[in-house]
Formats: C-alpha cells, structure tokens, sequence
C-alpha cells in the first residue's frame, strides 16, 4: 500500500534558509543541522490509525525519535544531542526514556509500538546489527546496537543505513510516494545516497550498497581527492564542502567576485556565502552552482543507466533554497537538463528529478517505515 496522500508537512521545509541573516554567518554544517529540524506536523492519538511504529534518526549532532501510524502520520516527536562521548548505552538508555514519554504523552500504551527502526551512520553491519566505525562518533565503536535497542525496549528493532533509510522516507511519504523505484542523493557537507527498487532499500553484500557519493566521476591521476581517502569520487565534486573548495580556487587564481572580500575580511567561505552570493547575481558564485549541479548529472547519468529508476531525488540541506526559491529552482532545471544530454533518451525521458519533501525529518520517518514493512512481512 502507497499511502501518498499521508504528509502533512509545511511545503517550505528549507526555504526560511535564506530568511536569517545570522545563520549565514555560521559554518554549513551548524547551519544544516539548525535548519534541519522538524517540520511535520503531529496528528492526536483520534486521527491516527493503528499500529504504530517508532523510529530512530542518530545523526552526529542529535538522535531524533518519532511514532508515526501506520500510513506515516506522526503523533510523537523528540531530539536530544547525540552525546556520542558518553557511549552507545547512555545513547540506547535516553532512546528508551524519550520513546517511553512520546508514548506517553501520545496516549498510547507502550504495546501499541510493534516494531522500532534505528538508522545510523555507517560503517555498520546491518544483518548482525553492529554499528562498526563511523566518523562521526568515535565512541561507537564494533556494538551490537540493534539488539541492545531491542533488549532495552522489549520491541523488535530493524536496523538501516541513516541515508537508506531517509530514501525509505521519502519513498513512503514524501517525494517517491508515486514511484516503485528511487534514487535519493543527499547534498550536505558529503554526498549521502539511498537506493529503493520495488520497495526493497539496496544495502548490498557489506551494508554499504548505496554509497552514491563515493562512485567515480573523474578518473584522471590528479582528481579531486574525496573525504573516504580515494580520488574522483562524486562527492569530491558535487558535496558542499567541496562547492566551498572549488570557490577558493578560483578566488586564489584572481576570479572576479564579491565573494573574494568575504574571504578576506572573515578568512573563510561556505556554501551560504555562495548561494547568497549566486542569488544576488555574483558570476562566479552562479557559475560554481550550476557546475555543481553539472556534477551531480554526471553521476545520477551513472545511477540512471544501472537503475532506470522512475525518480531521482534530491534531499539533504544543500538546496539552494529548493523549490520555492530561484535559485533552487535554476540548480535542479540545470540537473535535469545536463542529466538528458547524457542519459539515454528511453530512460530520461520520464524519470522524475525532483527535490525532496521531508526535509530532517525523512531519516526517523524512514526508519518507522523500515520497521512497519518487516512487521508487515513477519504477520
Ligand atoms: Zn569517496
């Protein structure tokens, strides 16, 4: 069952991005995360259909925690700071707590949850539910985080990929509700991805079969050198940090732009100095866009031919400001256009690129929906 007709969002998710001033001042990163919050509504206990499933989003920054029904309605929300020094069970231990009082404060009784969803940060071993090295938090390290979630709450857990599980989000509510297969990039400081053909998300052989940022682009001895330690890979090119880099060398090599007094007065650039700089008109800064945006074809030209996926979507906070702003717009009319001139015409001819809806909530809404389809499969 599609339950398309199920989100209730606020349509402009990400487009207050270019409202606050002093958020332009700050790092992309703290930006995406400030940003990146909820924007669901929440519906009461009354308007909800039964069962329900909770879902877990652990970020590097913050956990967040949602119930949703079971046609994706949300009736229970919560964030709390990842903490990650303080280990995996101080972590499992406030999941716990939170998912106890959204249960509570929902009006439900703790059996109404039949299943949980935990997407994490790779590395990860998603059959034997490990999570096994992942950058962002150093202190959770080779634990059997699945079934500790488990054993703490006494539900069955299922385990995803962070990103893979915002792809299963935006293909239960959001922007995939109308197709059977997707493929989500998320465009932050890195270059995320989730893969869903016919329902399944792709986790391959190692839990790590949807690493969309890290296919190769450029094969030249010299190519971009990528955060994984390997070279041309596509979030090298296309990833905020690397739209920021591409800016100072041009800046270095004398390119004329309003953003070269901004590098000098604060010492640094980010990829909001660049957007604000595009949409003010600045040559240089539209032109790092747009070739960004050229990147991004050259990859999902990749993804398409592999695929055929009926749409290819575009999440993470690296917008532009989306759908309800220019800019946002002339970024993925430019995705759309590069992607054709190099993307067989039977298979581009109808795929939908499109931005995505959910926004910083499609990780736990994925996760819910992750747990929901198990549930389904085991009745
Ligand atoms: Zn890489």
């Amino acid at each position: 069952m599609r339950p398309s007709e199920a989100t209730c969002l606020g349509s402009a998710t990400i487009s207050r991005s270019f409202e606050v001033d002093a958020i332009l001042e700050q790092d992309y990163s703290v930006y995406y995360q400030k940003i990146w919050d909820s924007a669901l509504e929440t519906v009461t206990r009354e308007d909800a259909s039964p069962p329900f499933f909770a879902g877990v989003d652990v970020g590097g920054t913050s956990i967040k925690i949602g119930i949703v029904d079971d046609q994706g309605l949300r009736v229970g929300y919560a964030s709390f700071p990842t903490e990650d020094e303080k280990g995996v069970p101080y972590a499992i231990e406030r999941m716990k707590n939170t998912l106890d009082s959204l249960v509570q404060e929902a009006n439900l009784a703790s059996g109404d949850i039949v299943a949980i969803g935990l997407g994490t940060p790779g590395t990860m071993d998603i059959p034997t539910g490990y999570i096994v090295n992942p950058p962002n938090l150093p202190g959770w390290r080779n634990y059997p985080i699945r079934d500790s979630l488990a054993k703490a709450t006494g539900k069955p857990v299922v385990f995803a990929n962070d990103a893979g599980a915002a792809a299963f989000g935006e293909f239960w509510i959001g922007s995939g509700t109308s197709h059977q297969s997707i493929v989500m990039l998320t465009l932050g400081t890195g270059v995320g991805g989730g893969i869903i053909i016919d329902g399944q998300s792709v986790d391959g052989e190692n839990s790590h079969g949807s690493e969309c940022g890290h296919i190769v682009v450029d094969t030249a001895p010299d190519a971009r050198l990528c955060s994984c330690g390997l070279r041309g890979h596509l979030e090298a090119y296309a990833s905020a940090t690397a739209l920021v880099k591409r800016c100072e060398e041009s800046l270095k090599a004398g390119v004329k732009s309003q953003l070269g007094d901004r590098l000098q007065e604060k010492n640094k650039i980010t990829a909001l100095d660049i957007a604000s700089a595009a949409e003010a008109g600045d040559q240089l800064a539209f032109g790092l866009v747009m070739e960004t945006a050229d990147y991004l074809a050259l990859g999902i030209a990749n993804f398409m031919h592999i695929i055929d996926p009926s749409a290819l979507i575009l999440g993470g906070a690296m917008n532009f400001g989306g759908p309800a702003n220019e800019l946002g717009n002339n970024f993925l009319e430019r995705i759309r256009e590069s992607t054709r001139k190099i993307t067989l015409p039977i298979i581009s001819k109808n795929v939908s690129i499109e931005f995505a809806l959910l926004g910083g909530d499609a990780g736990y809404i994925g996760a819910a929906g992750l747990a929901r389809e198990s549930y389904l499969r085991r009745q």
